[in-house]
């Protein structure tokens, strides 16, 4: 758009991403097509249920392919203490491809042994809940699942494979908690676009104009196909809308947010971490509650609320804090995810509009206060 341009034309711009994307069904069967051209000594980091499911089915034809293989169980939480223990297995098994295989904590920690070690990247993500498969981004957490940093690696992964069928009959929680990832990605360009932020490619430059197209399309195909995605993927069925709705969550939504910087939504996700009743939610759920406050936070009107609200009420994304299990928080308990979210370097500063405690505290309180009035208004 026009009230766009202006700024991007004054300064310079930025852009980066994975050097391949691949999605198909059936695809986690060629994986050494994609893995072989990267190195011929491979560590793969698997999710424990994926590992039990169809490790073997992974890790057979990797072999018959002459690749030398070593198989780990990821821990299961993308901490310090789970980084330096595979980085050291990385380094004991001289791979030159660290293969993280599971959801995003599992590409995170296989993303930053990788650097470690000087590694080549592949990611292989068996769900498409979160945006981190294509970004050079990791998010390390406490042991306890307390978000900690976000973490700048140098190099984005060099392949993302991922298998549309295997994707399609993983609980569809998984599918939803993407949505609402990536339903940040277009509402948070736009907070970076009016705040002129850069973005998280190259210091001290903004989005580029691919980027902000990305975030836009990112927004047009979770409006189209979410809902016809998440309907079928509840019976497990792999149609056009499942497809694009994975490209979404994870191709169009991982370049989007690195390319035009997430805001509040990611850093109103952060701030709720301090309090446990949160810790039995996905990310992206946390996220798309992060989305509804971001736009009560920059004053948006209420009818875009409305829609965005009935949009997560849709798919079955939270809309309010009794959503999150935060019926009984008292307005002090906002404070403290308030003052999370304003931790020095938060995503939530880069949010146009003048913040403080009781400025973010306010909007999550007002934004559940509207939120729980919708729900009773379509009980009536
Ligand atoms: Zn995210």
């Amino acid at each position: 758009m026009s009230e766009d341009r202006g700024w991007h034309s004054a300064t310079g711009r930025a852009f980066g991403g994975p050097g391949k994307y691949i999605q198909r069904a059936g695809e986690i069967a060629r994986l050494a097509d994609h893995l072989a051209p990267l190195g011929s000594r491979l560590f793969l980091l698997v999710d424990g249920f994926v590992l039990d499911a169809i490790g073997p089915a992974i890790r057979g034809p990797l072999e018959a392919a002459g690749l030398a293989v070593t198989v780990e169980r990821f821990g299961g939480e993308c901490c310090t203490e789970e980084i330096e223990r595979i980085a050291a297995l990385v380094k004991a098994a001289g791979a030159g491809v660290v293969v993280g295989i599971g959801g995003g904590k599992t590409a995170d920690t296989a993303k930053t042994a990788a650097v470690a070690n000087g590694a080549r990247i592949a990611i292989v993500p068996t769900i498409a809940s979160t945006d981190a498969p294509c970004s050079a981004v990791a998010v390390r957490y406490s042991r306890e699942g307390v978000y900690q940093e976000s973490i700048s690696l140098p190099r984005n992964p060099d392949v993302v494979v991922v298998d549309s069928a295997l994707i399609a009959k993983a609980p569809v929680r998984f599918l939803v908690a993407g949505i609402g990832d990536a339903l940040s990605t277009w509402f948070e360009a736009r907070s970076n676009l009016e705040s002129r932020s850069n973005n998280y490619i190259r210091p001290g430059l903004p989005a580029p104009e691919a980027g902000v197209a990305i975030a836009r399309a990112c927004h047009e195909v979770l409006m189209r196909d979410a809902l016809a995605a998440k309907i079928a993927c509840e019976r497990g069925a792999l149609t056009p809308a499942v497809e694009a709705i994975i490209e979404a969550n994870t191709l169009l939504s991982g370049l989007g947010f690195e390319n035009c910087g997430v805001s509040a939504a990611h850093g109103i996700h952060d701030g709720l971490t301090v309090l446990d009743e949160t810790h039995g939610f996905f990310h992206g759920e946390k996220v798309a509650f992060g989305v509804l406050c971001l736009l009560m936070l920059e004053g948006r009107p209420l009818a875009e609320i409305e829609a965005t609200a009935r949009f997560c009420r849709s798919v079955g994304l939270p809309t309010t804090l009794a959503d999150l299990k935060l019926a009984q928080a008292t307005p002090a308990d906002i404070e403290r995810v308030a003052e999370a979210a304003l931790r020095p370097g938060s995503a939530t500063w880069r949010v146009a509009v003048p913040l403080s405690v009781a400025i973010v505290r306010d909007a999550i309180l007002a934004l559940d206060a509207f939120t729980s009035g919708l729900d009773r208004a379509a009980k009536a």
